[in-house]
């Protein structure tokens, strides 16, 4: 099974795509986190990608579309997420031809819907383990007490640089301008499937299993 996960920023995705990593055995392709281990390599496109990320704004399609088909050559598995990608109406274009090409379809466009206060909440105050990713939250998943990740035992966490007010609000913009035309192209598809992004990270993990089908 191939899906997307199609939402603003901070709308849970990469969270409930580690879920479904762990429950379904399924692939996590994240543009975001492949563009932010690019920048870390001091590469000419790292580099270039860096400012652009900083800035809220998208990167090139054509840049994030090589970075999906390069992992779309490997092991298939049990299935892909696309976790924040598509991202303008080109990038859909391209993912649906990638995915003939390799005799693959689309299942399901997951939209997670959030209202932008949430939004903000959850972004600024935000922090990630930088071992495993764990996803916290200061207010309503903050760091255990002993300072270990309750996922890995890590003790290092980071900020993300764009994870800040003036940043969101470019990111947010983004969104609406460039990626929310995706909702229609989806619906149109057949292939749109809304759950409310707003419960507790299970229930939206329930409410995504019942939009797959169980
Ligand atoms: P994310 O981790 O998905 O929030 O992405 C972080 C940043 O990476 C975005 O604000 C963009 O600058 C860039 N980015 C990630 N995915 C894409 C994409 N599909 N198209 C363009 N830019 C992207």
């Amino acid at each position: 099974m191939n899906i997307i996960l199609l939402g603003p920023p901070g709308a849970g995705k990469g969270t409930q795509a580690r879920i479904l990593v762990e429950g379904r055995g399924m692939i996590q392709l994240s543009t975001g986190d492949m563009l932010r281990e690019a920048r870390t390599s001091g590469t000419e496109m790292g580099n270039k990608v860096a400012a652009i990320m900083d800035a809220g704004e998208l990167v090139t399609d054509e840049i994030v579309i090589g970075l999906i088909e390069e992992k779309l050559e490997g092991d298939h598995g049990g299935g892909f997420i696309f976790d924040g990608f598509p991202r303008t109406l080109a990038q859909a274009d391209a993912l649906g031809a990638l995915l003939k090409k390799h005799d693959a379809k689309l299942d399901a466009v997951v939209e997670m819907r959030v209202d932008d206060n949430a939004l903000v909440q959850r972004i600024t105050a935000r922090s990630t383990c930088g071992n495993c990713g764990e996803v916290y939250n200061d207010i309503t998943k903050p760091i255990p007490a002993d300072g270990k990740c309750e996922s890995c035992g890590g003790n290092e966490f980071k900020r993300r640089a764009d994870d800040n007010e003036e940043s969101l609000k470019t990111r947010l913009m983004e969104y609406y301008k460039k990626t929310s035309p995706l909702i229609g192209y989806y619906y149109h598809a057949g292939a749109l499937k809304p759950v409310n992004g707003l419960g507790e990270i299970e229930e939206v993990a329930a409410e995504i299993s019942e939009a797959l089908g169980g």
